[in-house]
């Protein structure tokens, strides 16, 4: 286990006592409710309150467990959108298939490779390889030139191994797992979206299956890859009944990794807003809450700032590691094609160079006290306990 970090505004000097309920709830995280009877309202607490005081509680218990459990450095993952070409029809998704409005787009060899080298100059350690779904034999073997070339090009005396990579593509059959896996790619997001069937058939189409992606990790974390999911927050109908269950399902699942953002609409997606969603801010609250909730529950994952957060707040992804998250996916698409990955509208960073991002992050990290892992994967404390059989 890392040694704990102080972080300098941990030390600030509290004005005032907190609430009677702040106080009774810094009791109770600090037992071992992850264990008891009574996880699911605990859970259910922590997502429900909008007292300052316990909000506060909550945030720094959960960035406490991130010290203890995960250390005090973000992890970066250059994101790469390699593609926006898309089979699927997710309801709510800007770049869905049926959206005849999207120019699609696919990035070259070349393009991916050059992309790789920059973000292994920077020290970023770990890229992440996503686009939209396709299962065809040019796209499997797209993809596999894609992890190959980028191993070959980014090996260096300080990274010997080449950069992490992380795919995020979807479902797709056991074998294309396996061929990826065999060609270096060591991690893969697939999200989960929402651990509610019901919920989720109201999110996709007939065709696509719960049951398909649950075996799609399963089959992920058979194979050996690290395994992340994630849900979004804040989705019409979505209680926080739901939210409780989803983080009881990361726990079941084991996950390695957690990538959860609030839902933000897309003007043209099936999925605006009907039935009514809550105000940006009370989803960007709830997505904070659920970073500390699965922190706290979960400890020694790693847990991302997501985008979406930073669409909803300026300062949306600092505060997501104040609450707990450990890692951040800076862009590095080509700005040429960056307005054609919009998968919500308001995504920000559309017309900032990588090395813009690079240098707005490096300030954004330092701003919340802490500091960016270089040239290492990064890779979950979670899976390396798991594997030593802990
Ligand atoms: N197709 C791959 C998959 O499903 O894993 C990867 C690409 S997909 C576009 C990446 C993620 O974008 C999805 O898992 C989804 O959670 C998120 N996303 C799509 N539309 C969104 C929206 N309107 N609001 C928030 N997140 C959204």
């Amino acid at each position: 286990m890392n040694q704990p970090v102080q972080i300098a505004w941990h030390r600030r000097a509290p004005t005032r006592q907190p609430s009677a309920g702040a106080q009774e709830l810094a009791g109770l995280l600090e037992s071992d409710w992850q264990r008891g009877a009574a996880v699911g309202d605990v859970l259910r607490r922590i997502l429900s309150t909008n007292d300052p005081d316990e909000v506060e509680v909550i945030r720094a218990a959960a960035e406490r467990t991130l010290i203890d459990h995960c250390g005090d450095t973000v992890r970066l993952r250059g994101l790469i959108e390699f593609s926006n070409r898309c089979v699927l029809d997710c309801h709510y998704c800007g770049i869905r298939r049926g959206n005849r409005a999207v120019k699609r787009y696919t990035l070259t060899l070349d393009d991916v490779v050059a992309c790789a080298r920059w973000c292994a100059e920077k020290g970023y350690g770990s890229l992440v390889l996503q686009s939209g779904e396709r299962r065809d034999a040019a796209f499997v073997r797209r993809v596999e030139a894609m992890i190959r070339a980028i191993k070959d090009a980014t090996r260096s005396a300080a990274q010997p191994e080449g950069l992490g990579i992380t795919l995020c593509v979807g479902e797709q059959a056991p074998d294309t797992y396996e061929r990826w896996f065999s060609a270096g790619a060591h991690r893969y997001l697939l999200r989960i979206e929402s651990s509610s069937p019901e919920l989720f058939a109201r999110l996709h189409p007939e065709s696509q299956r719960y049951a398909t992606r649950v075996a799609c990790l399963k089959t992920l974390r058979q194979i050996g890859y690290q395994v992340g999911t994630g849900v979004m927050i804040g989705l019409p109908g979505q209680t926080v009944d739901d939210l409780v269950g989803d983080l009881l399902f990361f726990r079941d699942m084991d996950v390695d990794m957690l990538g959860m953002g609030p839902y933000i609409p897309h003007a043209q997606a099936v999925l605006p807003g009907a039935p009514p969603i809550m105000p940006a801010d009370e989803r960007l609250r709830l997505g904070l809450r659920m970073i500390a909730a699965a922190r706290l529950l979960l400890r020694d994952i790693n847990i991302a700032a997501t985008t979406a957060l930073q669409a909803l707040a300026d300062d949306g992804r600092e505060q997501g590691l104040r609450f707990g998250a450990n890692v951040i996916m800076p862009q590095v698409t080509p700005v040429r094609v960056r307005t054609m990955y919009t998968l919500y509208d308001g995504k920000p960073c559309l017309d900032d160079s990588a090395e813009q991002c690079a240098v707005c992050l490096e300030h954004r990290i330092a701003s919340v006290g802490r500091r960016t892992l270089k040239n290492q994967w990064g890779d979950s404390a979670r899976f390396g306990h798991r594997t030593a059989g802990e």
